[in-house]
């Protein structure tokens, strides 16, 4: 251990000094951790020395008749990954009350979303420490650079968090980049008679006096994008899916009738998605089905993915296949964003090629075809290198991005296509991935094929493929 460069009294003797020049001389004095993690996109996104493993967050909630109100206490586990004399966390908005690290408080000043915490002895690389943040205030939604709207969603009485790619920072400290995955327990507390839904698996529900504490509790890894709450008036459902996996729906009471037959397929969905990609990747499944107005997309928010209104079948399957292409096997940054919407593209295909509907095949000779006539963006970009931050959910990324791994199936065949799908979401299982790991998983699982021409002309290269 060493503390941060003290001052030397004159009077000290000399033997003291000189064993401190010397510890310092040795080099255990910490440095501050890096505010961003590079990220090609979002470079401040995330923050350099160190690694969360828990999150542990006490959220209060009171959406009130003014400005909604939130009360917070994030406690973060983490392991130092350098020695560190400060480190940031990312906060988005919110006043912040106090940071304590180890249980002594510490210093601690803003810049933009950047939260720069001085704790009050370095700490040492590989020491596993805690940082407990109290905070309060409104929180915010964010205009992502494509114009959507992500963060804290106040809805009708009650709230939405969604958090792709960077809205989590809106209502907790944390290291928001994808390559950071935690376990989590988030207690959420609301005014009786509301419900707060989030992810992995409700602990408890207690109510005293005029609030109820919902306590939910996630095992498995997650990364912070993927993190919601969602409070509200909500019919909730348990049920069990083949195999005893629980299954948790809330659904806005003015969506339940029209939802419940396509609710009804979630156990059917889960079993075909494991039988094309292996085992299911958490404790529980479910979904959140809030109202239309509420948000403008669908999110594979972990366990359990968010709807605004009632989901089609086809957004059913692709937010639950995304469990294990996107929340199970993460980008490691949001360049490789296609390695969740390729798959989760393509999984429709080959839904619609396994229940009567059009041959995967079929869907990809029309988009080669006519494409462009419904969105010309189609060509834009090659689906591993978008164009900037505000091209990550276009859609070359998705539709290209499926196209890719159709590429893979007609080279491979059928049998060793599903081995190689199921192989990757087993090998980066709870994990993270990028595009170059996928393209040299690829050419291992295969290795007497050539796959040059479709990395170049359909992975990054410009333009429209000359060949199908
Ligand atoms: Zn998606």
């Amino acid at each position: 251990m060493s503390r941060s460069a003290p001052l030397v009294p004159s009077a000290l003797p000399v033997l003291l000094t000189a064993f401190l020049l010397t510890a310092c001389g040795a080099g255990v004095h910490g440095t501050p951790g890096a505010e961003g993690l590079r990220d090609p996109y979002f470079p401040k996104a995330g923050n350099g020395g160190y690694d969360v493993t828990h999150y542990d967050l006490r959220l209060d909630y009171a959406p009130g008749s003014g400005a909604p109100r939130l009360t917070g206490e994030a406690t973060l586990t983490a392991r130092a990954t350098q020695s560190l004399s400060a480190f940031d966390l990312d906060l988005d908005g919110m006043d912040v009350q106090s940071v304590e690290v180890e249980g002594s408080a510490a210093r601690w000043n803003r810049d933009g979303q950047e939260l720069t915490v001085r704790p009050r002895h370095d700490l040492d690389r590989g020491e596993t420490f805690r940082t407990t943040v109290r905070y309060r205030g409104t929180p915010r939604t964010l205009t992502d650079p494509d114009g959507s709207h992500e963060g804290w969603l106040p809805t009708r009485g009650g709230a939405l968090a969604l958090g792709e790619p960077v809205g989590s920072m809106a209502w907790f400290p944390g290291n928001h980049h994808p390559s950071d995955k935690a376990t989590y327990d988030i207690t959420v507390t609301v005014p009786k008679g509301l419900r707060a839904v989030s992810n992995g698996e409700l602990r408890s529900e207690r109510t005293s006096g005029d609030r109820t504490a919902y306590a939910w509790h996630t095992g498995e890894p997650m990364a912070t994008y993927v993190a919601t709450v969602a409070v509200g008036r909500y019919d909730i459902s348990r049920s069990t899916a083949p195999g005893g996996l629980p299954v948790y729906t809330a659904v806005a009471p003015t969506e339940a009738k029209a939802s419940r037959k396509v609710l009804a397929r979630i156990p059917e969905i889960i079993e075909w998605a494991r039988y094309n990609f292996g085992p299911y990747p958490f404790s529980s499944t479910g979904v959140i089905v809030d109202r239309p107005d509420t948000a403008e997309y669908a999110l594979e928010t972990q366990n359990r993915p968010v709807f605004p209104g009632t989901p089609d079948l086809e957004t059913l399957v692709h937010e639950l296949v995304h469990q294990w292409y996107g929340d199970s096997v993460t980008p490691r940054s949001w360049r490789d964003m296609w390695l969740n919407e390729g798959f989760a593209t393509y999984a429709e295909w080959l839904w619609g090629e396994d229940h009567g509907g059009d041959s995967a095949q079929r869907t990809f000779d029309a988009l080669y075809d006519h494409g462009e006539d419904d969105d010309p963006d189609l060509w834009a970009f090659p689906p591993a290198k978008p164009s900037g931050p505000g091209h990550i959910s276009d859609t070359p990324v998705y539709q290209r991005g499926a196209m890719v791994l159709h590429k893979i199936r007609q080279t491979v065949g059928d049998d060793r296509f599903y081995d190689i799908v199921q192989g990757w979401a087993a090998a980066h299982r709870h994990g993270n991935a990028d595009t170059a790991q996928f393209t040299a998983y690829v050419e291992k699982m295969a290795p007497h094929q050539d796959f040059s021409t479709i990395w170049a002309d359909w992975l990054y290269g410009e333009g429209k493929p000359a060949h199908r």
